[in-house]
């Protein structure tokens, strides 16, 4: 996109962040205005249990019929099997309800029927919350695509404080991450003349101090605040790349080093933000920015710093950092500028000790 080329912003109407705000499911869809009676709630195995009980007599009293799909992956497997068991009744919103696969899926199947989507995050694992990208193993790309904004977020702070606190760790490596991928956008800017939006690019950036700053110096401690701090910086994250129209003050070099993972070691590896912010540190090293502040956030937030607490060995993360660039050739971003080969990554990734 050029700095010339017109392009659409598209962000969520409402946004519910609290404690216990789930209970009051019924009246915040309500509140709408948009005449939802059939819900298809998509959601996982174990989250389930957990939410069913708290919000089914508030949808029952706002007289809303609710249907819901239990999914077990994030793949377009997932994704048909719900379109089809879905067309027979068409729902009139579609609401992703749990960690970063049932808003994944949820989102995807609502863009394909051309439903409203409703994001229910249950863990602040990664920025997908609020914004209209999607990861689903099974496309042809090997990064998110675009599909629709969610129409509205609601952020049980309670819910999410109760989730495995390695999804909290793994969001805020998908937060420091925005400190590389916006100095990728203004490098972009610079060499090819891509479209660059200030505001998107400070709001993404915002996201990411806000943890630098809360965590660097001191280590997580479980709170209602941090986790709300953590929750809006994904939710403000998501929103920047509304503004932008696309994932650009989000997803940088470090997003192609963790595809890249995936490429050369396979699934399972770590989660989205744990693979991110590893790619974070190294990224940040060729950005000379300060990595070690990067590396202490992560530290503190539990997050994995090293190739070992991914389970991978030296030869992958060497072999994902040559291979990064050439996942997405449209994307300038540092890698395009230092072309790293197998000397030159593993020089990388040991100065920064990921291996
Ligand atoms: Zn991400």
């Amino acid at each position: 996109m050029g700095s010339d080329s017109p392009h659409l912003m598209e962000f969520p109407r409402k946004i519910l962040i609290g404690p216990n705000v789930i209970q009051n499911l019924g009246p915040f869809l309500t509140a709408l205005n948009n005449n939802f009676v059939n819900l298809a709630i998509v959601t996982g195995k174990n989250v389930k249990p957990r939410v069913h009980p708290l919000c089914q007599s508030c949808l029952t009293d706002y007289s809303f019929r609710d249907s819901w799909y239990v999914v077990n992956a994030a793949t377009m497997d997932s994704v048909r099997s719900l379109e089809e068991s879905m067309t027979s009744y068409l729902p009139d919103a579609i609401l992703g309800f749990g960690g970063g696969r049932s808003v994944d899926v949820a989102k995807m199947v609502a863009f394909d029927l051309r439903r409203p989507f409703i994001s229910v995050p249950t863990s602040a694992s990664h920025d997908g919350i609020s914004s209209p990208f999607v990861s689903i193993r099974g496309i042809d790309k090997p990064f998110s695509v675009q599909a629709n904004t969610p129409l509205a977020v609601l952020a049980d702070t309670k819910l999410l404080s109760e989730a495995p606190k390695r999804l909290l760790s793994s969001g805020c490596g998908d937060l420091v991450a925005k400190v590389t991928a916006v100095k990728d956008w203004q490098l972009a800017k610079e060499e090819t003349n891509e479209y660059y939006g200030a505001y998107a690019a400070n709001l993404a950036y915002m996201s990411a101090k806000i943890i630098i700053d809360m965590f660097s110096g001191e280590k997580y401690e479980d709170t209602q605040r941090e986790i709300r701090t953590v929750i809006e910086a994904l939710i403000s994250a998501g929103v920047a790349s509304c503004i932008a129209g696309s994932s650009r003050p989000c997803s940088g070099a470090e997003h192609l080093f963790s595809h890249a993972v995936e490429y050369v070691a396979g699934h399972g590896f770590g989660l989205h933000g744990e693979r991110v912010g590893l790619g974070t540190i190294m990224m940040a090293k060729l950005h000379g920015l300060d990595w070690e502040k990067v590396v202490n956030t992560l530290r503190n937030v539990g997050a994995p710093t090293t190739a070992k607490e991914l389970g991978l060995n030296d030869q992958q993360i060497v072999s994902s950092l040559v291979m990064a660039r050439s996942l997405r050739p449209d994307r300038y971003t540092i890698l395009d500028e230092v072309k790293l080969d197998h000397s030159s990554a593993l020089n990388l990734a040991r100065s920064v000790s990921v291996i």
